[in-house]
């Protein structure tokens, strides 16, 4: 029998890796947990640690002063903690499942470093897709996409010769809002928007998702990891979640990936890859009805989708800076200093406000992500 791959984690202690964990825990003669990262909360990271018998870890926002850990754990801290535990030389899977762009140094590392990264992250993407796509073009690295819509194209696309694909589309819940008028929507508070009808998710990406945001950064996620142009990519609402997303090739034909709304099976998937074993949930039961819904997303109410869409044809910065200035309004919103619907007015105003350039290197995306959030933080002080 050949050895378990050996895994490095980082977002342990998050909805993306609580779900890992589960799939290792069930697979552990192929799935080795090597080292695991949290930003803060130390004590699941501890408890992470004890259970697996691990001892690489990193805090990235260190309160490893005021605390003590056992001899035997080296507990990195900041960012290049996580860098150093991307690069660990004994580790054959780096899982990016940190919230945010402060994913892209540690992917970076990841894929220099020769290793198989399998991606839940999309704002490093977003943020520096161009530089991304360039470092595995000369490592040995392999990107397996994670994120569930991404996931199932990867799946649809498999054995399909280069661009034979006609229109990738990825599907969208619609979020907890699809049925709200605009005029209700700005009632919205932040308890309302962390309440999501199909998926458990962490805080940012569940505010993204009432906003679909989500969908719009998932769209400039598919164009770099499927080297897609905007006319070939697609949103379809599809409310049951079940359809994780569809691939329409030239002759007309559509194929789709499905199963229950868990992030368990696109995880999985991604970490056996090129190989599958028995799900660690039950899959979908046909012996019961299920009607699947599909329907076009409304643009004028979902401001964020359409400033996604437009991003996403202009190129260049303009897809960092969509993406800074969302990060910078979500946590204002959830911070209670704006509303629900000046997440977009935000975003749209940075983006008016910046000159979009051809970024020629990572120096220049990460100059443009820096500006775009100070201009957000004025904006907002200014409301
Ligand atoms: P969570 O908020 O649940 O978890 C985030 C993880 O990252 C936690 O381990 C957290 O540590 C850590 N973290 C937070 N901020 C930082 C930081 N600045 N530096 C280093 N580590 C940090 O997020 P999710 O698991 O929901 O999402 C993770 C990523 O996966 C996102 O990019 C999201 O878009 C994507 N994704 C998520 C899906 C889901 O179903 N949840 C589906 C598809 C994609 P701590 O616990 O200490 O705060
Ligand atoms: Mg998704």
């Amino acid at each position: 029998m050949s050895e378990p791959q050996k895994v490095v984690l980082l977002g342990a202690t998050g909805s993306i890796g609580t779900s890992v964990l589960k799939v290792i825990r069930a697979h552990g003669d192929k799935l080795q947990l090597l080292a695991a990262s949290a930003n803060s909360n130390s004590e699941k990271l501890m408890a992470i640690a004890e259970e697996f018998g691990i001892t690489d870890l990193c805090l990235s926002l260190s309160a490893k002063s005021t605390q003590t850990y056992p001899d035997k754990m080296n507990v990195r801290t900041g960012s290049n903690g996580l860098e150093e535990l991307s690069a660990l030389p004994e580790a054959d899977t780096v899982v990016v499942a940190i919230v945010g762009s402060t994913a892209l140094q540690p992917t970076l590392a990841a894929i220099r470093a020769g290793k198989k990264v399998v991606l839940a992250n999309k704002e490093c993407l977003v943020l520096g897709g161009k530089f991304v796509m360039e470092a595995l073009s000369r490592s040995k690295s392999t990107l397996i996409p994670a994120d569930s819509e991404h996931n199932a194209v990867f799946q649809c696309l498999e054995g399909a010769a280069e661009k034979e694909f006609s229109r990738i589309i990825l599907t969208a819940s619609g979020g907890p809002f699809r049925d709200m008028t605009s005029k209700e929507m700005e009632q919205v508070t932040p308890e309302r928007a962390l309440r999501h009808p199909n998926w458990s998710m962490g805080p940012k990406i569940t505010v993204d998702s009432a906003t679909m945001a989500n969908k719009g950064l998932e769209l400039i996620e598919a164009k770099w990891l499927f080297d897609a142009p905007p006319e070939k990519l697609e949103v379809v609402v599809h409310r049951e979640s079940i359809v994780h997303s569809l691939v329409r090739f030239k002759d007309g034909c559509i194929l789709a990936q499905l199963s229950p709304p868990s992030m368990t099976f696109a995880l999985q998937h991604a970490l056996l890859y090129p190989n599958r074993s028995n799900g660690v949930e039950e899959s979908l039961d046909f012996s019961k009805p299920l009607d699947l819904s599909f329907e076009p997303p409304d643009f004028s109410k979902f401001a964020c989708l359409r400033l996604a869409r437009e991003a996403l044809r202009a190129g260049g910065a303009a897809p960092a800076i969509f993406n800074a200035a969302n990060e910078t309004a979500v946590e204002a919103f959830l911070r209670k200093r704006i509303g629900f619907l000046q997440i977009g007015c935000i975003i749209e105003d940075v983006l008016n406000k910046m000159e979009i350039h051809e970024p020629d290197s990572l120096g220049d995306v990460l100059a443009a992500d820096e500006e775009a959030r100070s201009i957000s933080e004025e904006l907002i002080n200014s409301l």
